[in-house]
């Protein structure tokens, strides 16, 4: 059951705010903070019930099994996905590369295209020139419009028959877009190209029925949707994810081995080599219970109300830079420069005032050199953050423009 969202009554959840009075948190598209219910279910989990998984013929092991198996259960219900369609890594980037070496090696060739967009996390992109340089693919780039968003004619210009792999954000850890990922989709698997999707940001915030998005793959990390570091999941379509080799071979993922031979596991254990990350996927689960407790309609409603109320506080700032598009296709990021400031400097200022952002170029060059600047300051929200948090920027903000004029 959903239960009414009050980000106050939410922050009260997250321990780290009781031990940091006064702390703005505004890096969470970085990395989330962590509600007493995962922080709990990691320390229940070692208490109670650890051991390693799908092995022991023991009681214990067998709990430890059914609470990974649990967790894997509640990503499955988080993404209204299939049980055997979630596979556990440590993060989008595991994620990405796992399709990237896995399927990239062994598909694509010389004159093969693979298609990123200038907006993507390197993430998602520099897993494919790793594998473009293996096999001769080359890679192409959706530019962007001076809003923001994909220009989406030349989308439409640079797929062909040639592109055998589509690989885009679901939204920008920068700008905030949200692309139209479902008509891409659609657009680039009637070409034939294999659709792969960063979920690392739309997750932690939209509702995600995965199968409607059109893709093949989708990748999110655990650790920006509330949960511990080192979880992650790959999901795939139940066909993609059968025609899929293995990436990392070992314990768990097999059948039968012999000294020159090995038959593999069907999917999820296929993708999932020896010892999991155990309890970092329970703390996954939990927080995708929390989250589901929670409403991942309301998350994204009050996403959606804090992040119109920062951008029409934050036009109050003289000479502050806003960069992203404006509209219902923008999620809780917000990254800025003050005039000439170098945002390093900026960000410490802030930081003087409790307030946390982030700076640099966010692990999206391409996408800076789009925007002419090597960096940028970067505010987050997430489902703790209140509009208080947003007036303590701003005022924080006006203070920084004060003290380096
Ligand atoms: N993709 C996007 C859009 C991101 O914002 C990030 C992290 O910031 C990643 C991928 C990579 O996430 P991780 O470092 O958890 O693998």
């Amino acid at each position: 059951m959903t239960r009414m969202f009050d980000p106050l009554e939410v922050k009260r959840d997250f321990p780290i705010f009781g031990h940091n009075p006064g702390l703005v948190f505004l890096d969470s598209a970085a990395s989330s903070q962590k509600p007493r219910a995962v922080i709990d279910a990691i320390a229940h989990y070692y208490k109670h019930d650890h051991a390693n998984v799908h092995r022991g013929a023991y009681a214990l092991s067998q709990r430890a099994t059914d609470a990974y198996e649990h967790a894997r259960a509640q990503l499955a219900g988080f993404l209204d996905a299939d049980l055997d369609e979630i596979v556990f890594v440590r993060n989008a980037t595991e994620a990405l590369n796992l399709v990237a070496y896995a399927w990239g090696l062994e598909r694509l060739r010389e004159g093969d295209e693979i298609l990123v967009t200038e907006m993507e996390h390197h993430a998602n992109l520099v897993p494919w020139q790793l594998v473009a340089a293996r096999t001769g693919a080359r890679l192409k780039a959706v530019p962007l419009t001076d809003e923001g968003r994909l220009d989406l004619d030349a989308f439409e210009t640079l797929l062909s028959e040639r592109t055998r792999v589509f690989a885009v954000t679901q939204m920008s850890n920068v700008l905030g877009t949200i692309n139209p990922v479902a008509e891409l989709a659609a657009a680039a698997r009637e070409r034939g190209a294999l659709v792969v999707v960063d979920g690392a940001q739309a997750a932690p915030h939209l509702p995600v029925r995965v199968r409607e998005l059109n893709a093949d793959f989708y990748a999110l990390s655990g650790h920006k949707m509330l949960g511990p570091t080192g979880a992650g999941v790959l999901w795939g379509d139940s066909e993609a994810l059968k025609a899929l080799p293995p990436f990392l071979g070992g314990g768990s993922m097999i059948e039968e081995v012999t000294i020159e031979r090995s038959t593999y596991a069907p999917p999820p254990q296929r993708f999932e080599a020896g010892t999991p990350a155990i309890a970092e996927a329970v703390g996954l689960g939990a927080a995708a219970g929390y989250l589901m407790d929670l409403g991942m309609e309301q998350v994204w409603a009050h996403d959606r109300a804090l992040l119109k109320y920062a951008l029409e506080r934050l036009k109050e700032v003289p000479d502050l830079h806003l960069y992203g598009p404006e509209g219902p296709d923008r999620g809780g990021v917000i990254a800025f420069n003050l005039g000439s400031l170098h945002p390093h400097d900026l960000a410490t200022a802030l930081d003087d005032r409790g307030v946390a952002v982030r700076t640099g170029h966010h692990c999206a060059q391409p996408l800076h050199r789009r925007l002419g600047v090597a960096a940028t300051a970067r505010a987050s929200f997430y489902v703790y953050n209140t509009r208080d948090d947003v007036d303590r920027l701003v005022e924080a903000l006006f203070e920084a423009r004060a003290f380096f004029k």
